[in-house]
């Protein structure tokens, strides 16, 4: 456990240092932990750390995760020292069978790609009487990867989201392509920036609008650089 703390430190210690390079704030970045790799007790020792912020690819494993924190916070409701609540980030591709399930615990959705996903989330929300928050998940490398809507459709999607009651477009998601290749990186980067921008300078949403999720624990760094607001990292913390 004390590991958890030691690889913590040091990624919090990084994300300092690379804001520190590109003169920004460390309070305008979101750091959430991606949970998918590791069991109960070593997510329970982050949020004793002073994690707020969760992430899970699973809807199922986020659903139980939840709901053991849950017990964890109410036991531990009168320690100063443990958050009070989490926010649950779902990152993972979304069946869209399994989106009323996820509305009962997570409260921003980084991972919608398609009208039909978002048609969904909006019903399900009405119905559930939430409003999650969602990141539309952009591919933003030139390789056919399998999740995100491509660039030169993101507007007109990010258009008719808008549109749908119940959920409230608050930015992009993106991942880099698996490699290690920095230029390959920071080109997919720049590009989910200048979308970002463009949605944003077009006023397509409203002022909300103001969430870039990019960078992970191979590329965090980078992220920081081009303009992450959120960040998404598992193994960095965890192995
Ligand atoms: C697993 C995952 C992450 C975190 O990846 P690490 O390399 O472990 O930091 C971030 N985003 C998504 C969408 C993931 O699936």
């Amino acid at each position: 456990m004390n590991k958890i703390a030691d690889n913590l430190k040091r990624v919090q210690d990084n994300i300092a240092a690379a804001c520190q390079r590109c003169g920004r704030q460390t309070s305008e970045i979101t750091t959430v932990v991606v949970t998918k790799s590791a069991n109960i007790d070593m997510i329970k020792e982050v949020v004793r750390l002073g994690c707020t912020d969760l992430g899970e690819n699973r809807v199922q494993h986020l659903k139980i995760t939840a709901e053991d924190l849950d017990i964890f916070l109410s036991q531990n409701a009168n320690n100063p020292n443990i958050p009070k609540q989490i926010t649950w980030h779902m990152i993972g591709h979304l069946q869209r069978n399994k989106v009323r399930q996820l509305l009962r615990n997570c409260q921003i959705i980084h991972s919608v790609d398609t009208l039909r996903v978002a048609e969904e989330v909006s019903r399900d929300a009405e119905k559930a009487l939430v409003t999650p928050k969602i990141l539309m998940q952009v591919n933003c490398s030139q390789e056919p990867q399998k999740y995100g809507v491509p660039v030169g459709a993101a507007v007109h999607l990010a258009e008719q989201i808008v549109t749908m009651p119940n959920i409230k477009l608050v930015g992009l998601m993106t991942m880099a392509p698996l490699t290690l290749d920095i230029d390959i990186v920071k080109e997919s980067f720049a590009r989910a920036r200048e979308l970002f921008e463009e949605i944003k300078g077009e006023k397509i949403a409203g002022p909300e609008f103001n969430q870039l999720s990019m960078g992970m624990s191979q590329d965090y760094e980078i992220a920081i650089e081009y303009g992450a607001t959120i960040l998404r990292i598992g193994s960095a913390i965890f192995s």
